[in-house]
């Protein structure tokens, strides 16, 4: 693969596929624009390379149609202020008109093409829109690591239009640390892993189960685990199709040498928006009535002091329903601990990284990945589509 640093760009009219999906507010301005600082190193050094920039990315879940509430004008209105060069914005992805644009498009300027899922080619890796996305573009720039685990038209059929193709910087960082956990880790190796979603880190346990030293499981994804080993979970969320997956995991954990650890006590309230009558309890049945919302204290302790031993740390998902206050005190103290802790230690999913945040602890982190959905599956796989597409090259 092929970083921006290896290829020349002086006025070379470049694809720049970026992941400016920024959340929004209901009048159409941008709420937080980490994911555009994110890209503008790469942004910034085409543009000083006198590059002519087609900048592309897509914004929410427009479905295949044309959506002006996804436009992505306030976008490009937002990059304009915060670069020098001119900013301009063509009136849709592909069509005479975008083509004509993008031939007057002077050196140091850039053109923001529409929201790429307003055509439904994007999402199905369509070969005629990927060529068409291609035309007229001597270098094809990805810096859209969040998107990377996508095959889609402008990730990666698009590089089988393009001769030259490049990772800009933001790729070229998650995949230095990602590899990192992945090919050399240091010793222990601690994992954590919660959320809501089981099926979604199963792969991921998976893969742990040969690299890591212990796997500390929280959020809901324990209880597919707790019910799969005949214990009475109350209303906890459990996803019952994945509790064979998760039986075969734990015997596979054990098998591994693999320290395997799941909650040891639990907040448990009767649902979500009423934690006054939240309690902690350690011993099962959790009542039939109840859910568990977040780990307890006891499980806390044992986390943090576990945490305190590694050398390299991944964490996904949060420990609870962190959205609550009541439910938010596991995943606070265990980002507290990762930050404290002297190991490597990388964050990623959404929520992990609002968790963080939320416990100011941002600057002790190694590395807070952009991609949670691109960086699982990218330590369970090894690979990603888009940058199999970059590598092709
Ligand atoms: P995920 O996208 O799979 O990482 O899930 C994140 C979501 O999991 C967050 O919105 C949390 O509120 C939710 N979550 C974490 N723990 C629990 C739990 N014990 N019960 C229900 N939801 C949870």
């Amino acid at each position: 693969m092929l970083f921006i640093e290896d290829l020349d760009f002086q006025g070379k009219t470049v694809f720049l596929r970026v992941d400016f999906n920024v959340p929004m507010d209901h009048n159409q301005q941008i709420r937080n624009d980490a994911r555009i600082q994110a890209a503008l190193p790469t942004l910034q050094y085409l543009l000083d390379k006198n590059a002519r920039v087609i900048l592309a990315s897509h914004l929410g879940r427009p479905k295949g149609k044309v959506v002006s509430e996804l436009s992505m004008k306030p976008v490009a209105k937002h990059l304009q202020k915060l670069i020098s060069a001119g900013v301009k914005l063509a009136p849709s992805v592909t069509g005479q008109e975008v083509e004509l644009l993008k031939r007057g498009l002077k050196e140091n300027e850039v053109l923001v093409l529409e929201n790429l899922r307003f055509d439904p080619a994007e999402n199905t890796n369509d070969p005629e829109f990927a060529r068409e996305l291609a035309n007229g573009i001597d270098i094809y720039v990805n810096d859209a690591f969040g998107t990377c685990h996508r095959s889609h038209a402008s990730v990666v059929a698009i590089t089988g239009f393009i001769t030259k193709s490049a990772a800009g910087f933001l790729i070229e960082k998650e995949v230095e640390y990602l590899n990192k956990v992945i090919r050399s880790p240091q010793k222990p190796y601690i994992a954590i892993l919660g959320g809501a979603k089981a099926w979604d880190k199963i792969p991921i346990i998976q893969n742990l189960l040969t690299k890591a030293d212990t796997i500390l499981i929280g959020g809901a994804i324990a209880y597919t685990f707790f019910s799969a080993q005949g214990k009475g979970v109350g209303k906890s969320l459990v996803e019952t199709d994945k509790k064979e997956m998760a039986l075969s995991l734990l015997q596979s954990a054990s098998g591994n040498n693999v320290d395997f650890e799941l909650p040891e006590d639990h907040i448990i309230a009767s649902n979500i928006g009423q934690p006054e009558n939240a309690r902690i309890v350690s011993d099962f049945p959790i009542p039939r009535e109840m859910m568990a919302l977040d780990i307890g204290p006891r499980t806390i302790e044992k986390y943090i002091s576990i945490i305190s031993s590694a050398e390299t740390i991944l964490w996904n998902g949060p420990m609870g329903v962190f959205e609550v206050e009541e439910f938010s005190i596991g995943t606070t103290s265990i980002a507290e601990a990762v930050a404290s802790s002297n190991a490597m230690s990388i964050v990623g999913g959404g929520d992990s990284v609002a968790a963080i945040a939320k416990a100011g602890v941002e600057d002790r982190i190694t590395h807070i990945s952009t991609g949670g959905g691109a960086s699982l599956e990218y330590i369970a796989n090894e690979r990603l589509p888009g940058l199999e597409a970059l590598s092709e090259k």
